[in-house]
Formats: structure tokens, sequence, C-alpha cells
């Protein structure tokens, strides 16, 4: 299809055949699957997927694109191409509780990635997991551990929710126009229950979010204006915790600790 990308609606299509292979068996899909495919483009993946699985349905937010799927694929029974944005598509509408959870798939928009996770784990309840292609940088910091340079307050916001996994890298020039750096497919598996326990995720949230805020200072000095030096003293006591620690040190249930102290 001669078609120019868009570069505003981050289009950078995967045109290696084997890694689209790599990809589909990664993903390990089962007859009975309902998925969703988040930005079709010219429909390769989605040729691949909906020979596996129960039912596809898949979102292209292009006109032009969105006029070619529906062609190409004309008559597909258990494939129904969508012409929306994902970021204002209601899982939770259009997935009845009643049913089997979905799996996502996506070699998502780079520009819109964390909104996009973001939006997904909104729905948390209603997706089994999740498989995406994401920049590199991007995905090591999603997976991160504590102590790693890459870990902040994404990695413990999709972490609290997921357990993510790195699959396999693929290099920029897999994908038509490359882009500037190199991704990696990522699988999260989504938690039925949050991986700590946590009496107010806001504040939880609030606490990670500011402790990273300037993550050369230590914790102490960045959480002065929501916790104060009593309550962190005794946070640091109880938990047998450095009080010069710095953030990146913390687990999630450090920050949890906190939080519910
Ligand atoms: N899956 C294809 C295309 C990847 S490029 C492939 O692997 O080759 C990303 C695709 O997402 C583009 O087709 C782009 O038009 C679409 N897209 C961009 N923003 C979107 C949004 N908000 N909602 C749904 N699709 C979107």
């Amino acid at each position: 299809m001669l078609y120019k990308p868009k570069k505003y609606l981050g289009q950078n299509f995967l045109i290696d055949k084997n890694i689209q292979r790599k990809i589909v068996s990664a993903c390990d899909f089962k007859v009975d699957d309902t998925v969703l495919e988040i930005g079709a483009g010219r429909g390769e993946m989605t040729r691949y997927i909906k020979d596996k699985v129960a039912m596809l349905y898949a979102l292209e937010i292009d006109r032009g694109l969105y006029g070619f799927l529906k062609k190409e694929f004309e008559g597909e029974r258990n494939l129904k191409i969508i012409n929306k944005d994902i970021l204002k598509f209601n899982i939770n509408k259009f997935f009845p509780k009643s049913k089997n959870k979905i799996k996502v798939f996506g070699n998502i928009p780079y520009y819109i990635t964390s909104p996009i996770i973001e939006c997904l784990l909104k729905f948390k309840d209603r997706i089994d997991s999740v498989y995406i292609t994401v920049q590199k940088e991007f995905a090591l910091r999603i997976a991160a551990k504590p102590g790693s340079k890459d870990y902040g307050s994404f990695s413990c916001f999709v972490q609290y929710q997921s357990v993510p996994k790195i699959l396999f890298f693929i290099k920029k020039n897999s994908f038509y126009p490359a882009p500037k750096v190199d991704s990696c497919f990522l699988r999260l598996a989504i938690r039925s229950t949050a991986a700590v326990h946590v009496n107010n995720e806001r504040l939880f949230f609030k606490i990670i979010r500011s402790a990273f805020n300037q993550r050369r200072k230590t914790l102490r000095n960045s959480l002065l204006d929501i916790v104060s030096k009593d309550k962190l003293d005794d946070f640091f006591l109880k938990f047998s915790l450095s009080p010069d620690i710095r953030p990146e040190r913390l687990s999630l249930e450090d920050f949890a600790n906190l939080a519910n102290l």
C-alpha cells in the first residue's frame, strides 16, 4: 500500500517480517481469547492475530488507514475495525463484565505511551494482559527494580498494578520510518490484586511522586512538605531504614508502609 506515514500520529510501521512473527508467538494467544489491538496501521499484525484468537477488535484513529483496513479485511467474521482514539475508548462499556478478560496488543504510538498505559490501567479489572512495543528507555523504566537508575515513580505506578516483563529488544530499523531509538516488546501481566496493600492510594502515589521529584535528594528532604519529621523518624526506625536513604532505594512495600503509617 502506498501511504505516507503521519509523524504526528506516531506512525512507525513494523516492517520486519521475522520480528512480526516473533511478536505474535511471544504473545501466547489462545483460541478463545478476545483481543483489542491499538493502532492497527496497515494491518500487518492484525492479519496474524485474527487467525489465532476468537475475536479481534482493532482500533485505528487515522481515517485513511481505517478505510484501507475496512476494505482489506471485508467479510472477516472475527475481526472488527474501529475508527476510535484509544484514549477515548471505554473498555468497560465495550467489553461486558460477564465475559472473559481481554488481552490488549499494540505497536503503540510513542508520543502517547504513558497516557495509553495509564488509560489501560484504569480498566485493569477487564484486562488479563497487555503486550506492547515501546521505546527501549521507556521499557527499562517500567520494568526497573529498586536501586537501579531507571527506577522511578512510573515504575512504581505500573508495578503496583501489573507485573512487567521485557520480552525482547527490537532494532529501530525494523520499523518504517525508523524511529530515533530502539524498542522493546513488553508484557504487562495485570495483577488481580495490587502488589502491596495500601489504605489510601492517593496518598501513596502522592508520596511516590514527591519522593522522586528530586531524586538526588534524600527521602527526608523530598518529603519535607507532606510528611512530618517525626512521622518519618518513626518510619525509619520501625522499618530499620537509614534516615539518609534515597527514594530509589525504596520498594513498593516501603512506600506502602510509609503511606499506611
Ligand atoms: N500496528 C501497526 C502500526 C503501528 S504505528 C504496525 O505494527 O505496523 C501506530 C498506529 O497507531 C498508527 O497506525 C496510528 O495511526 C495509530 N494511532 C495513533 N494514535 C492513536 C490513538 N490515539 N488511538 C488509536 N490509534 C492510534
